[in-house]
């Protein structure tokens, strides 16, 4: 008896669950729509819509127009219901990101603060979310936790960050964040973070390549929309691939490696450490800024097509030097359409969405995701 009775409230939950995804892809819908397209009873519909309302995720707004009979009510999801809170920790900065139930970003800011292994310097993390919290006047109760990225190796269990070469620290344990922040955390790796946050609602797209083009090259691999971590979590560490047998020095230690060749430190380099005055001083057709770019592009376009023969699906460019390159976007084309054995046209390459704070925002989703489940 009491196995049937929990029965049918799961199946009352999934019925829930599923009406709830349907409002929230449909941006909006109506009643009849619900029952139609889920093939439900009115009555099961009109339930669910109820308990969903009281819950304070949906509501109705409007209506649609008549055709012929009574009007719909339009039905929509409150998007801001619930929101997830994102840090980006990097060597001297936190990015703090505020996001709503669809993945916009409501409020996002960044601090210089440089990291340290310490009590103080995480109490000081607390204090700026706090503040954050504060300023952007958002109740505590809609907060579902804070995702936190980091550029590092987690341990399996996410429970400690075993290594990270930009935070100068291994076999940290990842409760230290715990110890001071109230709401709930969880730690990702900044790259697979960004992967989550650029194929967030897209339904065309279930395995990506992401690749990371910041002050270290990263990446992140999502096979059938799980991030592939591979056997000691060192999956799409794309960074450390060889490009050019014995070529330049990588921070690694090795020679030869793609970070070497396509960091965004390669072109800042070139201008005192700001890489937006270098895309500043392409644009004025500076000719060595354009060799460097050029050399930048031709290294950049070997690694992408290895990937594509590696794994034959889309490949999405992010990171510092990816929120630049939608201008240059056709030229880079050209030049992996030129290495492509199979393909004339690499329609598998995208730039990112977000052209800043795709970790912070990725890592809050974590929470958005696990919610939403939950309905
Ligand atoms: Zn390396």
């Amino acid at each position: 008896m009491n196995f049937e009775k929990k029965n049918s409230m799961e199946i009352k939950k999934i019925n829930r669950n599923i009406i709830y995804r349907l409002i929230y892809k449909s941006k909006k819908t109506s009643k009849q729509e619900i029952a139609n397209r889920l093939g439900m009873s009115l009555p099961t519909v009109t339930q669910n819509l109820k308990i969903l309302k009281e819950e304070g995720l949906i509501m109705e707004d409007g209506e649609f127009e008549s055709t012929g009979g009574r009007k719909a009510k339009t039905i929509i999801c409150i998007k801001d219901s619930k929101v997830s809170l994102g840090m980006d920790i990097t060597k001297n900065h936190i990015s703090i990101v505020s996001v709503d139930l669809m993945g916009n970003i409501i409020k996002s800011n960044r601090v210089f603060k440089k990291f340290k292994n310490t009590d103080c310097y995480f109490k000081e993390l607390n204090e700026i979310l706090e503040n954050f919290v504060e300023d952007s006047k958002i109740s505590r109760e809609k907060i579902l936790g804070v995702g936190i990225s980091v550029p590092g190796i987690l341990s399996n269990d996410k429970r400690y960050v075993l290594y990270s070469h930009a935070l100068e620290l291994s076999n940290m344990e990842c409760k230290n964040f715990d110890e001071f922040i109230s709401y709930s955390c969880v730690i990702s790796n900044d790259a697979n973070a960004a992967s989550i946050a650029e194929t967030w609602n897209l339904d065309d797209i279930n395995n990506i390549v992401y690749i990371s083009l910041s002050n270290t090259v990263g990446g992140a691999i999502l096979l059938n929309n799980k991030i592939y971590e591979g056997g000691n979590q060192r999956s799409g560490e794309i960074g450390h691939m060889t490009i050019i047998p014995d070529g330049k020095g990588c921070y690694c230690g090795k020679k030869g490696c793609v970070d070497a060749y396509s960091s965004a430190l390669c072109l800042s380099k070139h201008t005192n450490g700001n890489l937006e005055e270098f895309f500043n001083i392409l644009n004025k057709d500076n000719n060595k800024i354009k060799k460097v770019w050029d050399d930048y592009l031709n290294y950049l376009s070997i690694v992408i097509n290895n990937l594509r023969m590696l794994f034959d699906c889309n490949v999405i460019l992010g990171g510092y030097v990816g929120a630049y390159m939608e201008k240059y976007f056709n030229d880079l084309k050209e030049l992996v359409n030129n290495r492509n054995a199979f393909e004339r046209e690499s329609n598998f390459l995208r730039v990112c969405r977000y052209k800043k704070e795709s970790s912070a925002v990725g890592a809050a989703l974590i929470h958005i995701d696990k919610f939403i489940n939950s309905i």
